[in-house]
């Protein structure tokens, strides 16, 4: 059983940034360093995508699920998993299993971004526990793309990875263990991060090196 108290869950963008680079945890949670999002995310937060969420037809989104109750903005945790989030819908389907829906202010392009592919299996595995039921699939709904609803089946390789990467959290966090960086150097270009991290730094000088 992981022992924290509710503030020290951890949330799916926390997950989201572990997997893009380890050391973002470490930042965050062990040092305390606070990040910028805006910069490395192009996210719409707060307000701004509340007010087209709230435009929406869902009864027409939802009618193209077999769905037979609906909960909406339910904030969950698990002490077991060491997570929490707010999902903003949670399915109840005809066949006995149950699915989180996401609403994106996005557009669908052909491929679901492994971004989103992990918040919504986190979301899965908090509903799943909460309400004692299987979760095998979940939904985006791509606001930008006339609300193109797409189907994610997880598999048994999603849920490993999910597990294998709250360990490795657990284990930066509880030992203060510094992690190993990303094996994408691109990424480091333009972290947060980067004034404090070597592989930043490195990447900052090889730039000037190169002219940029
Ligand atoms: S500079 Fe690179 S290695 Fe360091 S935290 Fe950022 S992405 Fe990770």
């Amino acid at each position: 059983m992981y022992k924290v108290n509710d503030r020290e869950l951890l949330n799916p963008s926390e997950v989201i940034e572990f997997l893009y680079c380890p050391r973002f945890i470490y930042y965050m949670r062990c040092l305390k360093i606070p990040q910028n999002e805006h910069n490395r995310f192009k996210v719409m937060k707060g307000r701004d995508i509340h007010q087209y969420k709230s435009q929406i037809n869902k009864e027409y989104v939802r009618k193209k699920i077999a769905c037979t109750k609906k909960e909406i903005d339910i904030f969950l945790h698990s002490k077991k998993l060491g997570l929490k989030g707010k999902v903003d819908e949670v399915l109840q389907l005809a066949d006995g299993t149950m699915a989180p829906l996401d609403y994106k202010f996005a557009e669908y392009k052909g491929v679901i971004y492994s971004t989103y592919r992990i918040q919504a299996l986190i979301y899965g595995a908090l509903i799943s526990e909460n309400y004692e039921k299987p979760v095998y699939t979940g939904y985006l709904c791509y606001i930008r793309s006339k609300n193109y609803l797409a189907e994610i089946k997880f598999t048994q390789r999603d849920w490993l990875i999910l597990d294998a990467a709250l360990k490795d959290m657990r284990k930066i966090i509880e030992e203060n263990y510094y992690p190993k960086a990303t094996k994408y150097k691109a990424r480091c270009v333009d972290c947060c991060y980067k004034n404090i991290c070597v592989e930043g730094l490195e990447a900052s000088k090889s730039l000037e090196i190169s002219g940029f």
